[in-house]
């Protein structure tokens, strides 16, 4: 069986959590897509940690955990995250990284660094983790596979000719040092007996495992709005951040994902530029970033202040239908406990209409907000374990948002360790 987790918002939703509390049950967990540009916040007996490589699975001696082919692979950033949980006591994980993934050259960051500075002010607001120019690469047809790694002659040849076209535009664009391919290829040498211990055929492994009844859980990264075909392009990622995807990512057939577990978050934030309709400001947007997540909505991988605003239901509603949402995980409900009132974001106004449906970027630019207000429930529902249990308010807040999202509420998150989540039997 093969179960999504996934987001339906920004980003940042609290996948890892759900992850990290869902993989215990899992025999394989499986990365598909991005690299290492967005981060997962895991709280466990270990201690508390941030990944952004290695899938959640990687505190269960249980579970065997995959870089599929959909993951932009930085060899030594994999390296250093396995030898970052190893020193802090976690026992060393089964990890298994696919033939076919491809690898996030050295000069991948440097590009995005170079490009971004060139932009100046129209910046994309890259993590400069070189995953732009590392898709670009990818569909350009000039990255490397993994599997290149083990064929010396084409590697040898394919690092002068890909030099060769990069350093034309590092010494005319950027005027930036030039690759030496001696050094390039040494620096593959290194990533290749770096990543050799963990080369399979990652799609042939799950496919064995399926037919052998396991548990295979796909792990998205980022959430709807920042997938390239169906979010705030161009303000979005570079790969697919939908469970459609998962299938290509993991290389498992499609008809075999049977829940789509998508995460959406209480309120909204956002890293990064681009469109946020229900985006707050000043004091009001300081005070629930100071409250959210753990410890204040802060990027997992830049430290960056996130962007914030109320719960946006055209953006979600849109966010698990392109998921293919089965069921939801709401998060971090527990942080608007400090409300008198909550305003929800029930539509959008665009040149004088209101829609309910989320539209293309152009469009979003111009759109307004429009809220209903529910009120708070002025209480801390931290604790509480049964749904029953939580106050009034705070369940007709989760019962208006699930009937806006047309998708069953399973999973109610009320504190960022792993055990803080209330399920809730379907009606
Ligand atoms: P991800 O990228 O979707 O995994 O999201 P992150 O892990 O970057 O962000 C979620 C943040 O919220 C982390 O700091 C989590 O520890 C925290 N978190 C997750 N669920 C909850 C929750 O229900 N309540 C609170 N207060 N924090 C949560």
């Amino acid at each position: 069986m093969v179960r999504a987790i996934v987001g339906a918002n920004w980003g940042d939703e609290g996948k890892g959590k759900i992850t990290d509390m869902l993989g215990e049950q899992s025999d394989i967990i499986v990365r598909f897509q991005g690299g290492s540009n967005a981060g997962h916040t895991i709280i466990n007996d270990y201690g508390k940690f941030a990944l952004h490589l290695l899938p959640s699975g990687v505190f269960y001696q249980h579970t065997t955990c995959i870089i599929g082919n959909g993951v932009a692979l930085n060899i030594p950033y994999l390296q250093k995250e396995i030898d970052d949980i190893v020193s802090k006591g976690v026992p060393k994980p089964h990890i298994l990284v696919s033939d076919r993934a491809q690898i996030l050259m050295p000069y991948h960051i440097d590009f995005d660094a170079y490009e971004e500075e060139r932009l100046g002010g129209k910046a994309f607001g890259s993590t400069k983790s070189g995953i732009a120019p590392f898709y670009s690469d990818k569909y350009a047809k000039i990255g490397f596979q993994v599997s290149e790694l083990f064929d010396e002659d084409t590697l040898v040849e394919k690092v002068a000719r890909v030099a060769e076209q990069k350093n034309i535009l590092l010494e005319h664009m950027y005027h930036k040092p030039l690759i030496d391919p001696k050094e390039l290829l040494e620096t593959l040498h290194e990533y290749r007996d770096m990543v050799a211990p963990y080369v399979c055929d990652t799609s042939l492994y799950i496919s064995n495992a399926l037919k052998e009844g396991k548990t295979v859980l796909l792990e998205g990264q980022l959430g709807t709005l920042k997938d390239p075909d169906f979010g705030i392009y161009p303000m979005v990622t570079s790969s697919s951040t939908l469970a459609a995807y998962g299938a290509i990512g993991a290389g498992i057939a499609p008809y075999e994902i049977k829940d789509i577990i998508t995460v959406v978050k209480a309120y909204s934030s956002a890293v990064g530029a681009g469109e946020f309709v229900s985006e707050i400001f000043g004091e009001e947007a300081d005070e629930l970033r100071r409250r959210g997540g753990d410890g204040g909505e802060f990027g997992a991988t830049t430290g960056r202040p996130r962007r914030m605003g109320w719960f946006d239901a055209v953006a979600s509603r849109y966010g698990v239908r392109m998921q293919g949402a089965t069921e939801v995980a709401l998060t971090v409900l527990d942080v608007l406990g400090y409300l008198d009132e909550i305003p929800v974001c029930v539509g959008y106004e665009i040149d004088g209409e209101v829609t309910k449906d989320f539209p293309v970027t152009a469009k979003l630019k111009k759109a307004k907000p429009v809220y209903e207000v529910l009120p708070g429930w002025k209480e801390e529902i931290r604790g509480i374990t049964k749904y029953e249990d939580l106050p009034e308010n705070c369940r007709k807040y989760i019962e208006f948002i699930e009937k806006e999202l047309g998708v069953p509420v399973t999973m109610v998150s009320n504190g960022p360790g792993r055990h803080e989540i209330i399920h809730r039997a379907q009606a």
